[in-house]
């Protein structure tokens, strides 16, 4: 966690993303190879920042415990550390996209103050009861597709955290692994749902790196 930022990271889970290759293809011509990288794929309210609902104050926004150390581990590892976030309160009117923004960039800010980086943030701003059915909210695996897609992502080397059922279930889609750190509010039956599908339930954002990375 104190090399520089291009030491080869050690350790079982090195290697895969020097190995791995995606190829693209187009008609019978490929049109090159690129490296895939794993992704940890983060929720954000009640995971990486306090939740205090639809928060559309930057001034509210709040680190949990770790969260900073934790992001920094990933990034060490060379793995994209990406926020993905159902943001409900758009759909009902709650907040604006302008608003969210606003607290994504304070994010953004409060991580770079601790030598941390997300290198992507997605984002649902749906919810099926004002706006309709949509693919983008979790559940929803579209948002995971679409960060692949835009940042060569390998998804089956790829880990989910969050404190809800709905952000870790995407690893089940895709052949990676979930990892559910409960908070306050989450309701016992996820946690038990989590451990009958195999996701590892945890204590802490920390514990959830040292499964991943072995630090
Ligand atoms: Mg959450
Ligand atoms: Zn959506």
């Amino acid at each position: 966690m104190t090399g520089p930022i291009d030491e080869p990271p050690t350790g079982p889970r090195a290697s895969p993303r020097r190995s791995r290759t995606q190829v693209a293809v187009t008609g019978e011509h490929q049109m090159g190879l690129r490296e895939v990288r794993p992704a940890v794929f983060f929720d954000r309210d009640g995971t990486l920042i306090r939740d205090v609902g639809y928060i559309k104050e930057p001034d509210l926004v709040e680190l949990v415990p770790d969260a900073a150390s934790v992001v920094r581990a990933f990034n060490y590892a060379l793995w994209a550390a990406v926020i993905v976030t159902n943001q409900s309160g758009i759909a009902r009117g709650l907040l604006t996209e302008q608003d969210y923004l606003a607290v994504k960039a304070r994010v953004d800010d409060l991580f770079a103050e601790r030598g941390a980086y997300i290198e992507a943030h997605y984002h649902c701003p749906h919810h099926p009861d004002f706006t309709g059915p949509c693919e983008c909210r979790k559940p929803g695996t579209h948002l995971y597709e679409l960060a692949a897609a835009e940042h060569a992502l390998g998804l089956a080397e790829s880990v989910w955290i969050g404190d809800r059922w709905r952000d870790v279930a995407p690893s089940l889609a895709f052949g990676g692994r979930g990892i559910l750190v409960p908070a306050e509010r989450t309701p016992k039956d996820e946690i038990a749902r989590s451990k009958e599908h195999g996701i590892a339930v945890v204590g802490s954002l920390l514990d959830a790196v040292h499964r991943v990375l072995h630090v």
